[in-house]
């Protein structure tokens, strides 16, 4: 990057961050939902942007946002750089959109310098990651990467209106979904910036780094049947008390996880039946989600703590299921694209600091269809999924030219 333009991205970004996230559902905060008129309304907006930075822009199947900037012929394969429009409820406004803005500010400034490279860009904005609406994620990206799950086309939102016919609704053809996957030879990497979530770049000082992996998951709901009974009459030592032995089993989550620091659990949900002060609780349903970027860290310490559960329950004279709801196996990100992202930050002048995303990602499912890379952004305290979610204009501008560099850095581009 030279001179001048180097303080215009950061600017830029930043206001257009604000422009997007103007177009809420809800007015006392931002929530933006996949086929929504608020999507309707971002689409329009990264559109008319993408239109401004030379790309020609066009809406997919699934209601993706793409602009394409061609190379130096036309039809060439593309270098994808995305993330998404679609946020969860109260949202932070830069938590997929700095992805899709700073791309946007990337092929801007290839379009100023009037630079055409070896293969065309396409910045892609997708309309759902998060999976609010529908409770599936990256419907997106899965489409766009060809793994599109057409059952899920019946699945009904809060007000029983199915995905398909939310589709009819925005103007797409559900029986097409399919027209929304790309062909593996005309993309040659997927590259996304995403603010990090977590507070590990600001604890390093620095403002920008390289993912290495995007964590496996696994997702158990616990149920524990007890005895319910009278909290005055029912002596401590003849209980089965459901959500004591729960307080236990939370315990050893805890436990289990702070043992390896490449390792993360939570209890993040948990209902007690029947509910009442006077009442022991019969019985007691709560969620675990286990992360690591390494599977068998995962797989090891999941069962670890099969038998830790078990053994609280038993213990208490409580019965337990343990059912695993979902199951991710972690993405690596790629070697050779994390090497072109380290490059750039190291001669913007920063330390490399690689690691691994405890959140998912667009790119994980891209990763289905071509290399993946991609650039976190330090984000104020690490705080995300929140309205109080925060970056600096000037990291705005560090994740910007990281990535125009990439760009410039990729095979074939300089
Ligand atoms: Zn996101």
């Amino acid at each position: 990057m030279t001179g001048t333009t180097t303080d215009t991205f950061g600017a830029e970004i930043m206001s257009r961050i604000d422009d997007l996230a103007a177009l809420s559902e809800s007015p006392d905060g931002l929530t933006r939902r996949y086929l929504t008129p608020e999507h309707r309304q971002a689409n329009d907006l990264v559109g008319r942007w993408m239109g401004d930075a030379g790309m020609t822009v066009r809406q997919d199947a699934v209601g993706n946002i793409i602009g394409r900037y061609e190379g130096v012929s036309e039809g060439l394969p593309a270098v994808l750089i995305g993330s998404h429009l679609d946020t969860v409820v109260m949202a932070g406004k830069f938590d997929g959109m700095l992805g899709v803005i700073t791309g946007i500010a990337c092929v801007g400034e290839l379009n100023r310098r009037g630079r055409r490279l070896p293969f065309a860009v396409e910045v892609v904005g997708f309309g759902d990651e998060e999976g609010v609406r529908f409770q599936s994620g990256y419907l997106g990206s899965h489409a766009l990467a060809g793994n599109f799950e057409p059952a899920l086309l019946e699945r009904r939102d809060a007000d029983d209106i199915s995905l398909a016919e939310a589709m009819t609704a925005f103007g797409l053809d559900p029986a097409r979904v399919g027209d929304a996957a790309r062909r593996a030879p005309d993309v040659l990497a997927y590259l996304e910036l995403h603010i990090e979530q977590g507070p590990v770049l600001e604890s390093q000082g620095l403002p920008v780094g390289v993912v290495t992996t995007i964590a496996g998951a696994t997702r158990l709901a616990v149920s524990l049947t007890g005895e319910a009974g009278h909290a005055g009459t029912v002596p401590m030592t003849l209980r089965h008390d459901a959500l004591a032995a729960a307080a236990e089993c939370i315990l050893a989550v805890e436990r289990v996880c702070a043992e390896s620091p490449n390792l993360v659990g939570t209890v993040g949900q948990i209902a007690a039946e029947p509910g009442a002060s006077n009442v022991i609780p019969g019985s007691v349903r709560f969620t675990v989600d286990l992360r690591a970027a390494e599977d068998p860290h995962r797989t090891t310490a999941l069962d670890e703590l099969m038998v830790l559960l078990e053994a609280a329950a038993k213990r208490r004279g409580v019965a337990i299921e343990i059912e695993k709801v979902h199951e991710a196996a972690s993405v690596p990100c790629d070697a050779q694209l994390s090497d072109l992202i380290a490059g750039a930050i190291e001669r913007s002048g920063w330390r490399v600091q690689r690691l691994p995303s405890g959140a998912g990602h667009d790119a994980a499912a891209m990763a289905g269809l071509a290399p993946v890379g991609m650039v976190f952004v330090r984000c104020e305290g690490g705080v995300s999924h929140n309205p109080a979610e925060s970056i600096t204009a000037a990291d705005a501008e560090a994740g910007a030219r990281v990535l125009f560099q990439v760009l410039n850095d990729f095979p074939g581009g300089s």
